[in-house]
């Protein structure tokens, strides 16, 4: 079996497409430049795809101007600070515009054309930061599209979105991670692209409490550390 693998270089991508790599021989992976602050995010993703030996993987550049509400992208808005129990209330300015329905439809078009059985996201829905399109009404609804849509789906041989993800919390995706010895070494999941990861966005935040929370010690290197997470008390992984 094949599936297109959607890499961003963050550790959900990476579990997700982990899982892919267990239950598929060929992967061909997609990635996508759409004007992040940084290249770290891309620079992980390629070390992952490399990794998982993937057969191709496409960098696909989209315009940032069509993304310039989002402060992920837009260099005259900041990345807003919170403490970790505020993140998912509310819609943060990191939400990109439309960004996973953007996304998916470029995997359609690479599965189809490479004849993918599957299109593996790494979305999910409990830690999902207040983003609307990482609900699973919101990938049930894409399904339909991919059925409707599709020379493969109208044949009878739909493409599956797999999200083995949605229902998880940040814990259950590093200790998923763990045990399917996921290259999290090689993830990147900071807004800001320091030498080392902040430690103070939310995207920092909630990985620091999934691997607080699952008893590892997170193999990258921080700025700084939240007062609750003590690096002592976790176990160290080994790549
Ligand atoms: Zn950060």
């Amino acid at each position: 079996m094949r599936a297109v693998i959607l890499l961003s270089g963050g550790l959900d991508s990476c579990v997700s497409a982990t899982l892919a790599k267990d239950r598929c021989k060929d992967l061909f992976a997609l990635s996508f430049v759409y004007g992040q602050k940084h290249k770290k995010e891309m620079e992980s993703a390629r070390k992952i795809g490399r990794y998982l030996k993937v057969k191709e993987h496409k960098f696909i550049t989209i315009d940032p101007n069509l993304f310039s509400t989002s402060s992920l992208v837009n260099k005259d808005l900041s990345i807003e600070e919170r403490n970790v129990d505020e993140i998912g209330r509310g819609i943060p300015s990191t939400y990109v515009p439309a960004r996973n329905t953007i996304f998916l439809c470029y995997a359609l078009a690479f599965a189809e054309s490479r004849d993918a059985d599957f299109i593996y996201i790494g979305v999910n829905a409990l830690d999902y930061s207040g983003y609307p399109d990482c609900r699973p009404e919101y990938i049930k609804a894409f399904q339909k599209v991919a059925d409707l849509g599709t020379k493969r789906g109208v044949e009878g041989r739909r493409i599956r979105i797999e999200t083995p993800l949605i229902h998880m919390g940040k814990k259950e995706i590093v200790e998923l991670g763990v045990k399917i010895k996921a290259p999290l070494h090689l993830t990147w999941s900071c807004y800001r692209g320091g030498k080392k990861a902040c430690g103070r966005c939310d995207s920092c935040l909630l990985r620091l409490k999934g691997f607080w929370e699952a008893g590892y010690r997170d193999p990258l290197d921080y700025e700084h550390y939240p007062d609750w997470y003590d690096l002592e008390k976790l176990k160290p992984l080994d790549f």
